[in-house]
């Protein structure tokens, strides 16, 4: 499941165009229908024409309401970046875009709006604009739709390119480490209070306890929805509003994560990598534009000044705003277009994780300075300035410790052998083993298939996971008759080696994820079911079998009456047994013929055809398919033109 944030310019089209994808308009303040312009963040969602559900949450473009837009785009997985084709790029265009990049949001697709406000020349114009400004900037070479919302232009386009561009956008990885940056808090009489948020690191499950942070506070799961829907379970990367017991309204605000209960610790200080945003080019079209426009806005967004040792900044994580000031380790100052290691001294809690991206703006004037990478989520004590030893520890840290490089490479690898891993990693073989300790007693990596040959992380197994439930599930949605999927089929589309294969099914059999019957897999809670008319030519034929169960309907019969499908289906599950190309029995006419001819070898040691034939009264086709049947089996074996009794018989 993907998260799309819309941004750019105030009154560019973005809520209107949400509507028109969703059918729902996103601005849910009466203030804002009456001033018909974002404040707040809106949300709504769509499902992509190839079945994928998506939340988009829509962010306000207006220069006054930037933290919003800041506290709605902290969990995007990708953006609908909206520009007017009359505007152009103006300077909220310029700000969110270089917001996009800080928080490095790597996927995106441009909408051009209300193309039918102007010429096709103009169009083209606004058009090779907007691919320049994206230049160097995470956007660069995103596809560039043009759309009219009113008349209805170019969504179908807008759609098809957000799908393929979220095709290529990893699904957010389960880390087993559920949290939520709360983006909304409400309460609905009944049920009380309610956060809203995008899930990231874990799923989250009805019933579940979980922390309120920074200040800690207990509560409990009591219900889940995705999209207006209820879930048991909310997965990572997907829009969820979590209805909480044993908490007031009053307790949570914005800003405020909601995780699983232990593993997050909140912080007044933070090491950073920080960059300040670098001089913007403006290509000589767009500043006239932006020159004409300008009288209206207000000035926004600067990035002349640098960053300063002690300056008061806001910092923006997910969707939380805290004040903070910043500690220069290495550097005397940080002007646009530079980068440096800076701590962060917090006025409240937050609580961050190492590799959180993170905005910084100056409270006044208001302007976005840059952003950064947490390096150091706990540095636990204010460096002092300019120290080799700390510069140096920041450097190690923000490369990656040995489990860190190891945990990434298996992230990316999926389960994979030891063997293979440590090819991967280049590491000493010392150092590959002590990553392998500190990551098996945190829990994030894992023994797959109990032998210790094939290891995953955890958020490399529960993709794994998901893969395999999804797999089985479109098979037995394209084959509802077939009691599951081959193994071989599921290996072959996992596209995996034998060894890793094999630890994966093994694995997931003891996990209860799947099951396993002789030689094709199925999700436990899959089982055959047919039709009610299915149903009615199956007891019609069964009836046949019963009243003449040594003469009953052959195979080609069966195959008439009920269907190819359906009687295979039958085969699968044990309701008849195919003795050969042409010839099937009832399970309790084969089993009831079996005893008897175990018993009679018993007491005459050996059995012909001809014998069988007059024992069940039958013809010669059926007793030789059934001879030839337990033959196969092993429980007689033909001498000559006899059968004795087989290694597998009784
Ligand atoms: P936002 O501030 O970016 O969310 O912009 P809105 O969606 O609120 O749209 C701003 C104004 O532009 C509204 O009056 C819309 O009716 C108008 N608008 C939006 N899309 C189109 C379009 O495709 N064509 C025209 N002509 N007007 C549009």
């Amino acid at each position: 499941m993907h998260v799309i944030g819309t941004a750019g310019h105030v009154d560019h089209g973005k809520s209107t165009l949400v509507e028109a994808l969703t059918g729902v308009h996103p601005d849910r303040l009466k203030e804002e229908r009456e001033r018909e312009m974002t404040i707040d963040l809106g949300f709504g969602w769509m499902t992509l024409p190839n079945g994928e559900p998506v939340g988009i949450v829509d962010v306000p473009g207006h220069i006054d309401f930037i933290e919003n837009m800041l506290a709605g785009v902290g969990g995007i997985d990708a953006a609908l970046f909206v520009v007017a084709a009359d505007e152009g790029v103006m300077p909220q265009t310029r700000e969110h875009l270089a917001i996009l990049d800080l928080l490095k949001i790597e996927a995106g697709v441009v909408a051009l709006t209300k193309t039918d406000l102007v010429d096709p020349e103009w169009l083209e114009l606004v058009k090779s604009d907007v691919a320049e400004s994206l230049r160097s900037t995470v956007l660069d070479g995103a596809p560039i739709v043009p759309v009219s919302a009113r008349r209805g232009d170019g969504i179908p386009e807008l759609i098809h390119a957000l799908q393929s561009v979220l095709a290529q956008t990893p699904a957010r990885l389960d880390r087993g480490r559920p949290r939520l940056s709360v983006d909304r808090v409400f309460s609905i009489a009944g049920f009380g209070t309610v956060v809203t948020g995008t899930l990231i690191d874990g799923s989250l499950g009805v019933g579940d306890e979980i922390e309120i942070l920074p200040r800690r506070l207990a509560a409990r799961i009591r219900g889940l929805q995705t999209h207006k829907t209820k879930v048991e379970r909310a997965v990572p990367g997907s829009r969820v509003a979590v209805n909480l017991s044993g908490i007031e309204v009053s307790d949570v605000k914005r800003g405020d994560v909601v995780a699983a209960p232990g593993w997050l610790r909140p912080t007044l200080l933070f090491d950073a990598r920080f960059e300040h945003l670098t001089p913007l080019k403006k290509p000589g079209f767009s500043s006239a534009l932006e020159a004409q426009q300008r009288g209206s806005e207000k000035p926004g967004f600067s990035i002349e000044r640098p960053l300063k040792h002690n300056d008061e900044v806001k910092v923006f994580h997910g969707a939380a705003e805290v004040t903070a000031h910043t500690r220069l380790i290495g550097d005397e100052s940080l002007p646009p277009g530079r980068a440096g290691w800076v701590q962060f001294a917090l006025r409240e809690p937050l609580a961050v994780v190492k590799g959180d991206r993170f905005i910084v703006r100056l409270p006044s004037p208001s302007i976005t300075l840059g952003g950064g990478i947490v390096i150091d989520p706990q540095p636990g004590r204010r460096h002092r300035r300019f120290r080799p030893d700390t510069i140096a520890r920041l450097e190690t840290l923000s490369r990656g410790s040995p489990a860190d490089l190891f945990l990434q490479a298996l992230d990316a690898s999926g389960p994979i052998t030891t063997v293979d891993l440590l090819k991967r990693v280049n590491m000493p073989a010392d150092a590959a083993s002590q990553a392998v300790a500190e990551l098996e007693a945190t829990g994030d990596i894992l023994k797959i298939g109990g032998a210790s040959a094939v290891v995953a992380s955890r958020a490399g197994w529960n993709a794994m996971r998901s893969r395999l439930a999804s797999e089985l599930g479109a098979y037995h949605k394209a084959h509802p008759l077939r009691g599951g999927m081959p193994r071989e089929e599921l290996k072959s589309r996992l596209k995996l080696d034998a060894r890793v294969f094999n630890a994966i099914v093994s694995q997931a059999v003891v996990d209860g994820a799947l099951v396993e019957s002789q030689t094709s897999l199925r999700l436990p809670d899959f089982a055959v079911t047919f039709t009610p008319a299915q149903q009615k030519s199956i007891d019609v034929l069964l009836a046949r079998f019963t009243s003449q169960p040594w003469a009953a309907p052959s195979v080609k019969e069966s195959e008439a009456a009920v269907g190819a499908d359906v009687l295979a289906a039958l085969i699968e599950l044990g309701q008849l047994v195919r003795l050969s190309e042409d010839v099937l029995l009832l399970p309790e006419t084969y089993q009831a013929a079996v005893t008897r001819i175990e018993a009679h070898l018993q007491a005459n040691r050996t059995i012909t055809v001809a014998q069988v034939r007059d024992m069940f009264d039958t013809s010669r086709k059926y007793a030789l398919a059934l001879m030839e049947y337990l033959d196969a089996k092993g429980i007689t074996k033909r001498v000559g033109d006899e059968r004795v009794m087989g290694t597998k018989g009784s």
